[in-house]
């Protein structure tokens, strides 16, 4: 049965289907899919804001030869400073087999989804 899961992103209502088999495999989807969009609300330091954009950057290497691509959600909400153009991150497994994994913990360890980067100390945070 083809099982239909949606959520809003930046205001608009995006749906993501798949065909699963059996209950595991719902179970398998819905997980991901939640993990994945089930938080495109920007929080951060008291604000929020859904004016949410997903984002791909491709960036080099300090040697020019290896190429990488940053996927991230964007806040872009000017009228808010502590989340205006906060990220939230995601990883891409070892496999690379396309799935990716959200970074929802800061280098130290908090729980903080949704980080900006500080200039400062170098820090997402
Ligand atoms: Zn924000």
């Amino acid at each position: 049965m083809r099982v239909d899961y949606k959520f809003y992103l930046g205001g608009k209502e995006v749906v993501i289907s798949e065909e699963c088999k059996g209950d595991k495999d719902i179970f398998r989807f819905l997980h991901h899919a939640e993990e994945i969009f089930g938080n495109t609300i920007c929080e951060r330091e008291g604000e929020t804001s859904g004016n949410v954009k997903v984002s791909v950057r491709k960036a080099t290497d300090t040697s020019g030869k290896k190429e990488y691509e940053y996927f991230e959600m964007v806040c872009y909400d000017p009228s808010k400073s502590k989340c205006h153009f906060a990220k939230r991150q995601f990883g891409t497994p070892e496999d690379d087999a396309g799935s990716l994994f959200p970074k929802n913990k800061t280098a130290d360890g908090k729980w903080q989804p949704w980080t900006k980067f500080n200039k400062e100390d170098g820090k997402e945070e």
